[in-house]
């Protein structure tokens, strides 16, 4: 083992290393291009029974470990969604490593939980949600919506079912659509709500919710003797980030009295914009919010920010009080432990400190409009390409298409044919792009906002994508 001495040498070196990956790492292939096993198999079957050094690991991380890597910082990386860091998150995150805190009450690191109340405030104003509701970092967005559904389960049932289980309750119902995330298929399977009680209610024709029919699906529920119980809108939906009419859709909800959850965990971070604030009109009438700022916010994974209106129903849910966490100052101060489902909390809000204050929210606003901007630049030409469709209008960062040639009509066709461009594409290691189905149809997505892409990667990769298109037989 190494001393602290070895260990300041070897972390000077490291950093060294860090930077000069962020600056090739845009030379890299971005889509890792080993096969199943590959790395599995370079690993010794047994652990080492003598002290290796540092050296020796990091000569097999960089033989080994970043061959079987792709690169979410690499600004040539457009698949899924941008999981971004930045400079002043990793040099946050490195603190939070050495301080390797417990950060599941306020007495086991009063700064954390103190920081995380005000990071929190800030985010809430400089997204504008409204001013009463309360904040708290969750691991992932996927956490927080399944604690939006257990605090909704809980609320509508006088905090009954965590007394006496599920069992003998009255069928409550999750409403959604075919858009929303999977993550909210797995919380309503872990609340014991059951899958067959999650209704997905129509969509029009850019993907997003239609509130008639959700109000439709409620009324036929009610007469059925089944019990709404919460919706979930999404702002930026997974596939093609189409953004559900929030306003009517809460409207639906306080009438008939249901929990609303919000789902933006991508896109929330356009909140930032004063010109995207009408996403979140009428939010007044929902009961909770979820971004991740480990998405598009600059923030290293993980990040997850989740807002309640209610937030003694949150706490009422999940809290237990053992002899031994019990604390003088409870009552005083914020135990988040008690708001959400894991005890043992990293310090998360350290590297949003870092993030808000060296980018200033004017930094943050100037990037996320430029990836807006490049997302629309890139749609433009692509509706000049009359073999290209776009099969979104990209209202924020992400820009879905199909190469559609003249001489092919069928779909299924078409489906192949873009399947295949989509694997050259990925497997030339020079760009990274994903696909969906929109409508059924195989379609390309590019998403325009890793933290440091420009607009020669965005151009660099259409041409890419143009050319490969061209030379497919
Ligand atoms: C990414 C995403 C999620 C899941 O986020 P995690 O933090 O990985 O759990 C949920 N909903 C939407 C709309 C997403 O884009």
């Amino acid at each position: 083992m190494i001393t602290v001495e070895e260990f300041r040498q070897y972390g000077h070196s490291f950093v060294d290393w860090m930077a000069d990956y962020f600056k090739e790492v845009e030379c890299l292939p971005v889509k890792s291009q080993v096969r199943p096993g590959e790395i599995f198999r370079q690993i010794p079957e047994l652990p080492p029974a003598d002290s290796e050094t540092i050296d020796q690991i990091m000569q097999d991380f960089q033989q080994i470990i970043l061959p079987g890597m792709t690169h979410w910082q690499s600004p040539n990386f457009f698949a899924y969604f941008p999981a971004n860091s930045s400079y002043p998150s990793v040099l946050a995150e490195m603190l939070t490593a050495a301080l390797g805190a417990q950060c599941m009450v306020w007495d086991t690191s009063p700064a954390a939980a103190e920081l995380e109340e005000k990071m929190m405030n800030w985010l809430r104003q400089m997204t504008g949600l409204p001013g009463n509701w309360s904040g708290v970092i969750q691991d992932t967005a996927s956490s927080a919506t399944l604690v939006a559904i257990l605090s909704a389960r809980e609320k509508y049932s006088d905090f009954l079912i965590n007394e006496t289980g599920i069992h003998h309750h009255k069928s409550f119902r999750v409403y959604c659509t075919s858009e929303t995330h999977s993550s909210l298929e797995k919380a309503v399977k872990i609340a014991g709500l059951g899958k067959k009680n999650l209704i997905r209610v129509e969509v029009d024709q850019q993907l997003r919710m239609r509130p008639e029919d959700l109000e439709q699906a409620i009324e036929n529920d009610l007469k059925n003797r089944k019990a709404p119980l919460a919706v979930v809108a999404t702002l930026g939906t997974t596939s093609s980030t189409a953004v559900d009419p929030l306003e009517p859709i809460a409207r639906i909800c306080r009438k008939y009295d249901i929990w609303l959850h919000i789902d933006a965990a991508l896109a929330g971070t356009a909140l930032v914009l004063p010109e995207y604030r009408w996403m979140i009109r009428g939010i007044e009438n929902a009961d909770s919010f979820v971004f991740n700022p480990h998405k598009w916010m600059f923030t290293n994974f993980d990040c997850s920010a989740y807002f309640v209106k209610d937030r003694e129903a949150l706490i009422r849910t999940f809290e237990i009080l053992p002899e031994y966490l019990k604390t003088k100052s409870r009552g005083m101060v914020n135990d988040y432990r008690d708001w959400g489902i894991a005890l043992g909390r990293r310090f998360r809000a350290l590297k949003l400190w870092f993030v808000i204050r060296n980018f200033g929210v004017q930094g943050i606003q100037d990037r996320v409009r430029l990836h807006i901007t490049l997302a629309r630049k890139l749609a433009d030409e692509i509706r000049k390409q009359s073999d290209f469709e776009l099969m979104n209008e990209p209202q924020l960062n992400s820009v879905c298409f199909r190469y559609r040639p003249a001489r092919v009509a069928q779909d299924r066709e078409l489906d192949a044919l873009n399947e295949k461009l989509l694997s050259i594409l990925n497997a030339s290691g020079k760009v990274f792009l994903s696909h969906t189905r929109l409508n059924g149809k195989y379609t390309i997505r590019m998403v325009t906002s890793q933290t440091y892409v420009q607009d020669k990667h965005v151009m660099m990769a259409w041409d890419l994508i143009r050319r490969t298109a061209s030379e497919i037989t």
